[in-house]
């Protein structure tokens, strides 16, 4: 693996942040990792002080939407130590997102070194206090400058890193969207691609003022089944049993989602990943078996499902989510080493 070459700011901002109080996605650490591609092959990977990268304006992702990008935490142990949430996993997600853009693969093996050695560079930056967190954010987009409709030659790996402070899950309010679409079947809906919140902006911006936190999306066809919601996936608990829309292509493969399956399986239930319709979910919630409905991603961590609109009616769902806290208890406990980690899901960064 190439070496990365790391160059120290020499005008750390981090006396400035007020622990007490962290805007959300709004500052930055001291470093950031970024790496090359040209002529075939990624180059020069480095870290270096925290800065603004001037932009062509022919840069080909701001026309044509080559953009991809991750999310991920890091978290401190009771020791100090940073810990990662199967960043293996985000670093292969990134390499699907890249393959249906047409974009080149990154080195899982570079992502992860690059990701730990930056993490350990700025780990003075993870906030102490329990429930915060270092959110993590790599990134890929076509920087080549030319005018023109093919894959870029050219692209930015970029890694940033911004504090976040403690989060407590709230009860949110869903809008169930039947006029627009997220994801269509061989569209790019299961690539964490920008295109697809570009999409999606509009519908958020007219649910937010209907009063609704975040869309429910529904599928492209029918806008009957259910895929997910704004940045997470969404389970519901029915009559005892778990269900989740299975992956068809239109949903995002959340690995929070894909651990609170595994959780949810070692504490006995069933899950039962399947279509699920709008009106299934609205005839249980009539009959008293919709017992819980919560939404799962690494920004949120779990987010309990209040009530779902339509245009026509209201769905209650329900005041309280004893399984979604549990589980949301269990994953949190388990980013902070306060939960064994019977899945060796937690990689230090040492
Ligand atoms: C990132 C994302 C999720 C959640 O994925 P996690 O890996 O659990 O963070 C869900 N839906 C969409 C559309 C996303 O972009």
């Amino acid at each position: 693996m190439k070496n990365i070459k790391i160059t120290k700011t020499e005008h750390s901002t981090l006396s400035k942040l007020d622990f007490d109080n962290i805007p959300l996605g709004k500052i930055f650490t001291d470093h950031m990792f970024i790496c090359d591609y040209e002529n075939g092959t990624w180059n020069n990977p480095r870290i270096i002080p925290m800065q603004t990268i001037a932009s062509h304006p022919a840069t080909m992702a701001l026309h044509y939407g080559q953009a991809i990008f991750e999310g991920m935490k890091a978290t401190l142990d009771s020791n100090g130590t940073p810990l990662l949430f199967r960043p293996n996993k985000n670093a292969a997600r990134l390499n699907f997102s890249a393959d249906r853009m047409g974009m080149p693969s990154f080195p899982e093996d570079l992502f992860l070194e690059g990701l730990k050695q930056l993490v350990n560079l700025d780990k003075e930056w993870i906030p102490k206090k329990k429930g915060s967190a270092m959110y993590l954010r790599p990134f890929m987009y076509a920087d080549e400058h030319f005018i023109g409709m093919r894959a870029a030659t050219s692209y930015k790996f970029i890694i940033i890193c911004s504090p976040a402070g403690p989060y407590f899950s709230e009860r949110i309010k869903l809008f169930a969207e039947k006029k627009y679409i997220r994801a269509a079947t061989g569209g790019t809906g299961e690539a964490k691609a920008a295109g697809n919140y570009a999409a999606a902006i509009k519908p958020t911006e007219n649910a937010k003022a209907k009063g609704y936190n975040q869309v429910l999306w529904l599928d492209a066809v029918e806008h009957k089944y259910i895929q997910e919601v704004g940045t997470m996936n969404i389970f519901f608990k029915i009559n005892g049993k778990i269900i989740t829309p299975f992956r068809d292509g239109n949903i995002l493969d959340g690995i929070t989602r894909l651990s609170v399956i595994d959780l949810l399986k070692i504490k006995g239930f069933e899950v039962i990943e399947r279509p699920i319709s709008i009106d299934e979910v609205k005839e249980a919630s009539e009959n008293g078996t919709l017992e819980e409905a919560f939404g799962t991603g690494t920004a949120i961590g779990i987010a309990y499902i209040q009530e779902i609109g339509t245009d026509e009616e209201i769905i209650h769902v329900s005041n309280n989510s004893p399984v979604g806290e549990d589980i949301n208890n269990t994953l949190n406990g388990i980013k902070i080493g306060e939960i064994q980690d019977t899945f060796g899901w937690m990689i230090p960064v040492v």
